[in-house]
């Protein structure tokens, strides 16, 4: 049986995993628009995170499979369609993700300054296709939305270099946060402090930093018996520190305004009052949706799906499926129903796969990244990495197709 996936984040190669326990003689192959394989791990989770992104090595292992096959930096939609591939394997899975930001729909949410935390974080982890944002003189950032995105964005804009050491942030985008003269950082949320999504132990990592203090100035909003609200009742108070992370509760966004970028933040209180925020910056981080993939067009941001089914021999595995929740490994429960799926439903008719892919990336001239190459463009980001980083990324794909040559780039 041959199988294309199309997405080398977790859920590709979760399910890539899963297909091989489950037809050992599956030939499986994951293409990306990207020289550079992980997805999320490598695009989405902090680079604070390491250890979470000490994931991307199991990920690895699964790309190096003798039946895995790696096409990096081939677009599905420009190089090759989901037609065409359903021509040349049995069965095609979207793991594309959810990449573009939910908007908020309210007055200024396009003046420079308000992005979504996609872009925002894209940024800041060196994706190429990210173009900067308006980060300057910020000293009041209003990060709305009460889920963990919107705490790495805190806590990145709130660390000082020492404490961002041994991560893969850039020195550049280390250098740049630290030169913003930040005083505040606001994290509002809609709902309840009971209600929010932050889990305990990212919350408590707020309370842990060098130069910043996270509070909830209101005590009143802390009673109940929510098990979070313990986390926020054990933020130390503290003097000595020159940033606060200030918690907001029931306040939805209505506005920004300011004179050519953001300045204030507006919302409306749940005892129907209004308040402003002034806002340097604002980062939404209230959710993603996918992204169409040639015909395919998501419904409500997810292909829609019978269990990971799209239709005949189209399937769907991840944030593409069921939305963006839950951790890296909520991805592998999901491979696995899809990968069942398709051991039951897929039968192979002899399609030649990957050898019909490469001859067609060969003829409309795309230079495509096996493996091999990305373990020359892994190589090189680590022994560039400098005594304060752990890897310093290519941010661009020109860059990244140079490291990767003679060692499989086509
Ligand atoms: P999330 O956990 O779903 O949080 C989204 C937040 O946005 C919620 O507070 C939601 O409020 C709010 N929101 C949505 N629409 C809004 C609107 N129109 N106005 C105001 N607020 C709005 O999503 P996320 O933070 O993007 O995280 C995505 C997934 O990745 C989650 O499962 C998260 O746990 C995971 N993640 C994990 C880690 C980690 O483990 N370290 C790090 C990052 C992300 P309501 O609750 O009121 O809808």
């Amino acid at each position: 049986m041959n199988i294309a996936i199309v997405g080398s984040g977790p859920a590709g190669c979760y399910l890539a995993d899963q297909v091989l326990r489950l037809v050992p003689e599956a030939k499986v192959d994951v293409v990306d628009r990207l020289p550079v394989p992980f997805g999320l791990v490598r695009y989405g989770v902090a680079p604070d995170h390491q250890s979470t992104k000490a994931v991307s090595r199991i990920l690895d292992r699964v790309l190096s499979h003798k039946q895995v096959n790696f096409f990096g930096n081939v677009d599905v939609g420009r190089d090759v369609t989901i037609d065409n591939l359903l021509d040349y394997y049995d069965a095609v899975v979207l793991a594309t993700g959810a990449s573009r930001d939910h908007r908020l729909g309210i007055p200024g949410e396009d003046l420079p300054g308000v992005i979504g935390s996609g872009e925002f974080v894209a940024w800041y982890n060196g994706h190429p296709d990210s173009s900067p944002p308006l980060v300057e003189n910020v000293r009041s950032a209003v990060v709305i939305g009460n889920g963990n995105v919107a705490i790495d964005v805190a806590r990145v804009l709130a660390k000082t270099p020492a404490e961002l050491a041994g991560s893969d942030l850039s020195s550049e985008i280390t250098q740049h946060l630290a030169a913003q003269p930040l005083e505040s950082i606001h994290i509002v949320g809609r709902r309840t402090g009971s209600d929010v999504k932050f889990t305990p132990h990212e919350l408590a990592e707020l309370g842990t930093l060098q130069r910043a203090r996270a509070q909830v100035l209101d005590k009143s909003q802390l009673s109940g018996g929510a098990p979070i609200l313990e986390t926020f009742r054990k933020f130390e108070p503290r003097t000595d520190a020159p940033v606060t992370i200030d918690f907001h509760f029931g306040m939805t966004p209505i506005a920004f305004s300011g004179t050519g970028r953001v300045e204030r933040a507006r919302f409306r209180c749940a005892d129907c009052t209004e308040r402003e925020l002034a806002a340097d910056l604002v980062v939404t981080c209230i959710g993603y949706e996918s992204l169409a993939c040639c015909n395919e067009s998501p419904t409500n941001g997810i292909f829609k799906n019978d269990d990971g089914k799209v239709r005949d021999r189209l399937f769907v595995v991840g944030w593409a499926k069921r939305g963006p929740s839950g951790v890296i490994a909520s991805s592998r429960n999901d491979a696995q129903v899809v990968a069942q799926k398709i051991a039951k439903e897929v039968t192979a008719k002899g399609g030649s796969g990957g050898e019909s892919l490469r001859n067609q990336l060969v003829q409309v001239g795309v230079r495509f990244v096996d493996h091999s190459g990305w373990k020359r463009i892994n190589a090189a980001e680590i022994a560039r990495a400098g005594e304060q980083r752990c890897r310093n990324k290519f941010t661009s794909r020109a860059q990244m197709l140079e490291a990767a040559q003679d060692s499989g780039a086509q």
